[in-house]
């Protein structure tokens, strides 16, 4: 026998094309088949499977017969063309097959913990829990589904690349092994082994990095940079992630959104070759809240909401009267009394006394508060014969977004939905958020965002009604991106950080270096960071970007391949000045 023989094509890529020719082709069993003597053997690679057939009596027969499921295996043979009637549609090679001449083990397998094989064929794969996915990810990464997310994040990745570069960005990496960069969450600390007592933080963004680039004059910067944000745990996010990160000197608001757009619509285009209409509708934060009551409204479906605070301010259903907000959602659908008590539960989780209701059922306003419904709602909401309408009233940011749980639910359950990829801006976010545990007002975005300069009178007189020049992409209900422009100006930052409750000692303390470099000649700059994961879940038409990760951290933040977190020799923490208490 002639080997070694080098691969020569990938089984995936075979086809009518290549009918006549020997080839040779190296992979894993799919499965394997004995017909009566005759062995087929689907041969499976990166690029898909293709059927081997070894003949009884032939020379590679007796290893053919051996080899089981997931061993590696080199196979030379001869294409041809399948009868037609034997075609398999389900797969690319579906019209070939190769005879083996000879056929080679280059790895035994044990027996999997789960299949993964009828994804390859086309079928679906074996159902299998998460915890052993995630465990088992070198099995579960076999499986075609994630071989496809993964190349599509690669796509995205090297299409972002591909657009920026053209633009005239410069990619810089940032370090690791830093401060505290703040972004609203927890560090993740790093123990200083050279200095016991001192620790470094991973990043949770690049933000003061990139910031300090465009000081330094390296306008236009971008990085895929991992960030670690030490959150409490929520459904879709993983303690270290990844955004596509960038920053542009000298620009305003226009130009970063107008970037990001054609940004957006290349990548859509080379990954799923979709266009993407420009531009994309926005919407300030106040018209998202007050319509949608989301910053991140799902605009595939209408749904919006109707204010009706001063039809029933001052009247007679006392929970309405003297409510800040009185927010409608008229539904088109007579919902039964079982469907309204589940979206009752859904505002209620979203803070929500209740949730009120009326329908009309052959012509007259029943059930719920129809009795409490002045005359003069019809001249705002028209609820038509069959329809109900719901309301929430309370202050105004919990109504609104305890409606707009509801508004989503109810695209879920009456199938409102409509598929696609829907982009949208929301600008105008304020600056500032009222924290009500401290009883102080907080960054919305970050301290580094410029207030909207024709707000900035009120910021001590007024600090909720200051506008920032802050703003997000959302794709299809998600955060897709967001940024800002940031303060250019070392008195500025210093007036916010004193706003922010953060006195001059510990700026100095612990932005020292940023207001430094602001008082060596910055330029006005902006940026913004989108969310790499989600972005690939969805155009992976994926709900986890755990789908879209190959070694992600499990719901509860481990990584249970490798078994992450785990506990460390005790010479090691002796060696950082670090006791564990019990
Ligand atoms: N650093 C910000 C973030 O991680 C994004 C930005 O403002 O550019 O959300």
């Amino acid at each position: 026998m002639l080997w070694p023989m080098r691969r020569t094509t990938y089984c995936g890529k075979v086809s009518e094309e290549n009918i006549g020719q020997r080839v040779v082709l190296e992979g894993w069993v799919n499965r394997r088949r004995d017909l009566g003597g005759l062995i087929f053997i689907d041969l499976r690679d990166r690029e898909g499977i293709l059927q081997v057939v070894i003949n009884p009596g032939s020379v590679p027969f007796a290893e053919a017969d051996r080899v089981r499921s997931e061993w590696v295996v080199r196979v030379e043979g001869t294409v041809r063309a399948r009868p037609a009637e034997q075609a398999n549609s389900r797969i690319a090679t579906g019209k070939v097959e190769v005879v083996a001449e000879a056929l080679q083990t280059l790895s035994e397998a044990r027996t999997l913990p789960f299949q993964i094989d009828a994804g390859w064929r086309g079928e679906d794969d074996q159902n299998v829990s998460e915890d052993v996915r995630l465990r088992q990810r070198v099995v579960d990464l076999r499986r075609k589904r994630l071989h496809q997310n993964l190349r599509l994040r690669h796509k995205f990745i090297t299409a972002i690349y591909r657009f920026l570069d053209s633009e005239g960005f410069i990619s810089v990496e940032t370090p690791f092994l830093t401060r505290s960069t703040p972004e609203g969450a927890r560090d993740f600390l790093v123990p200083s082994r050279l200095e016991p007592g001192s620790f470094y933080a991973l990043p949770q963004s690049p933000q003061l990095f990139k910031q300090m680039l465009m000081v330094a004059g390296y306008d236009r910067y971008f990085q895929i940079a991992r960030c670690f944000r030490d959150e409490d745990l929520r459904a879709d996010r993983q303690p270290d992630f990844t955004q596509l990160d960038l920053e542009m000197s000298f620009v305003t608001q226009e130009d970063v959104l107008d970037l990001n757009e054609r940004l957006a619509a290349y990548v859509v285009k080379e990954t799923l070759g979709l266009e993407i209409p420009l531009p994309f509708p926005r919407l300030t934060y106040a018209q998202a809240m007050n319509r949608f009551g989301s910053d991140k409204p799902d605009l595939r479906f209408g749904l919006e909401f109707t204010d009706v605070t001063e039809v029933f301010k001052g009247g007679e259903f006392r929970a309405f009267a003297s409510a800040q907000a009185v927010k409608a959602l008229l539904v088109p659908a007579n919902l039964p009394r079982k469907e309204i008590d589940a979206l009752e539960a859904v505002a209620k989780s979203k803070g929500a006394a209740g949730l009120a209701w009326v329908k009309r059922e052959n012509g007259a306003l029943t059930g719920g508060i129809a009795k409490f419904i002045p005359p003069s709602l019809h001249q705002h909401l028209e609820i038509a014969e069959g329809q109900t309408a719901l309301f929430v009233a309370g202050p105004w940011r919990r109504s609104v977004e305890s409606l707009g749980a509801v508004r989503l639910e109810l695209g879920k359950r009456l199938n409102l939905i409509e598929s696609g990829y829907n982009f949208a801006w929301v600008i105008d976010f304020p600056l500032l958020d009222w924290d009500e545990d401290n009883q102080r007002w907080t960054y919305m975005h970050h301290p580094f965002t410029s207030p909207n300069l024709d707000d900035l009178e009120h910021l001590q007189s007024d600090p909720g009604r200051v506008r920032a020049y802050a703003y997000d992409l959302v794709l299809n209900g998600s955060e897709a991106g967001g940024g800002s422009i940031r303060i250019h100006r070392r008195d500025l930052q210093e007036r916010m950080f004193a706003q922010l409750g953060i006195g001059a000692e510990e700026a100095q303390e612990k932005f020292g270096f940023l207001l430094e470099a602001l008082s060596y000649g910055a330029p006005p700059h902006g940026g913004i960071a989108w969310g790499l994961d989600r972005w690939v879940a969805n155009l992976a038409g994926e709900e986890s970007i755990r789908e879209v990760i190959a070694f992600p951290k499990n719901k509860e933040g481990k990584e249970t391949l490798t078994g992450a977190p785990s506990t460390v020799d005790s010479d090691q923490l002796a060696m950082l000045g670090i006791a564990v208490k019990e």
